[in-house]
């Protein structure tokens, strides 16, 4: 029986890249829903290949102008558009996997939907683990879902640790996750401020979204992926150490108690953790290109600047703070990210609107969904105040 999955966020660099995959294994998997925000043209190009019995478009005029070219191309995807729509497609009893591959809190719900309904949950999208680890951990629990990260980092992790999670805690020392630094890793942090959307976006190893690009520039992506860690593999914040890797080869590591470390290494291309997620505890061939030990230079590792890269450290922090307080700094960072992308903020204010947004705003209680959204909206509120004080 092939798997029917469903890509939310499909017009993404993520999206794309699952699609890529899944087309090379025809008689192991079909598209049963596709999602984006506003990218229709992609959208229908993806209907005519995959013919999803679903596509989702995240406004009115969006959906209608899909729906045309829909018409037009004579297929028999159904166009949905509504506030549940993301969930109805992640949660459809035919579905067997989701690819959560929107871009921030956003996702959240959604990827809420597909744990209830115990699904295999391929999760891309970390910042639904920063809003809400505690409930999204639970979810998954209580409903017997299958969580599989697809974050390069995470899926590394999760192929060195031991399947039995049980076992982790006592033979687990420490988990270190790579990062490239990004491009501005050697760069004079007194220049900081001329940095430009276009230089940001330039990552020197992957192309990725704009939202990612960005936090892999200030190191943000890093801080995120360390509260996703901490909730994924139920771990302690300390446990949890940075060590940069330009070349990103190795894509993550565990450490032992008895100082054995075990690395995942591979190209650095997104379809190997999304062809690992697909087909666990199979491997199916995802299209990239195998290490060529011959040609590889070197492999260095370094400390990250704290001074080059102060966001990396509210992770931790955030972490340490009363649960809710990471939510508060992935909105206020979401917000930050967009106005520097509007080029109505400088890349290094960045993490003074991160930092003023988790001094003033105080979580309340966070243990539904909703206070979830409340809070992600109250913080966003509050920290395009802050930004606004500072537009260029
Ligand atoms: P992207 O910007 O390329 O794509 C985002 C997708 O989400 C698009 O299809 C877009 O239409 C959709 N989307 C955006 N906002 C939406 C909204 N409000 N409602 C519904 N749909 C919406 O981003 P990406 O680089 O593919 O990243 C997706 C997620 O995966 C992010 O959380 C990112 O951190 C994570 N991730 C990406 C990479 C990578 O290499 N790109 C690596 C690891 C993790
Ligand atoms: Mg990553």
């Amino acid at each position: 029986m092939k798997q029917k999955i469903t890509v939310l966020g499909s017009t993404g660099s993520i999206g794309t890249n699952t699609l890529d995959v899944v087309a090379r294994h025809p008689e192991q998997y079909e598209i049963f829903a596709l999602s984006a925000s506003t990218q229709v043209d992609l959208m229908l190009r993806q209907c005519v290949q995959f013919k999803p019995r679903f596509a989702v478009m995240a406004s009115a005029p969006h959906a209608q102008q899909l729906a045309e070219g829909i018409k037009q191309n004579g297929l028999v995807t159904q166009v949905l558009q509504a506030q549940d729509a993301l969930e109805v497609i992640a949660s459809h009893p035919d579905v067997d996997a989701v690819m959560a591959a929107i871009v921030g809190a956003a996702g959240l719900a959604p990827c809420l939907a597909a744990a209830k309904a115990g699904k295999r949950l391929m999760l891309a999208n970390k910042e639904a683990l920063v809003v809400g680890g505690a409930l999204f951990m639970d979810t998954v629990k209580r409903h017997g879902a299958t969580l599989l990260p697809i974050d390069s980092e995470h899926s590394a992790i999760f192929q060195c640790l031991p399947e039995d999670s049980s076992t982790w805690a006592d033979r687990v020392d420490s988990l270190l996750l790579t990062a490239s630094g990004g491009p501005f890793r050697q760069r004079d942090p007194a220049t900081l401020s001329q940095i430009t959307p276009e230089q940001a976006c330039a990552h020197p190893n992957f192309s990725m979204g704009r939202k990612i690009s960005v936090d892999s520039a200030t190191m943000m992506n890093k801080a995120l992926e360390v509260i996703e860690a901490r909730w994924l593999f139920d771990i302690a914040p300390e446990k949890i150490k940075v060590v940069i890797h330009p070349q990103q080869i190795v894509h993550s590591m565990v450490q032992f108690k008895d100082s054995s470390v075990l690395a995942q290494l591979g190209t650095p291309d997104m379809r190997v953790p999304i062809a690992c997620g697909l087909a666990w505890p199979e491997r199916i061939a995802s299209g990239t290109p195998v290490l060529d030990f011959a040609r590889l230079a070197a492999l260095t590792f370094e400390v990250a600047d704290a001074q080059r890269f102060p966001g990396l450290h509210l992770s931790w922090q955030a972490l340490r703070a009363p649960e809710g307080t990471t939510t508060v700094l992935n909105a206020a960072n979401e917000v930050a990210v967009a106005a520097f992308l509007d080029r109505r903020l400088s890349f290094d204010r960045i993490h003074a609107v991160n930092l003023q947004t988790l001094e003033s705003v105080q979580p309340g209680p966070v243990s539904t969904l909703e206070d979830l959204m409340a809070l992600d909206a109250r913080a966003r509120e509050r920290a395009g105040v802050i930004a606004q004080q500072w537009v260029c």
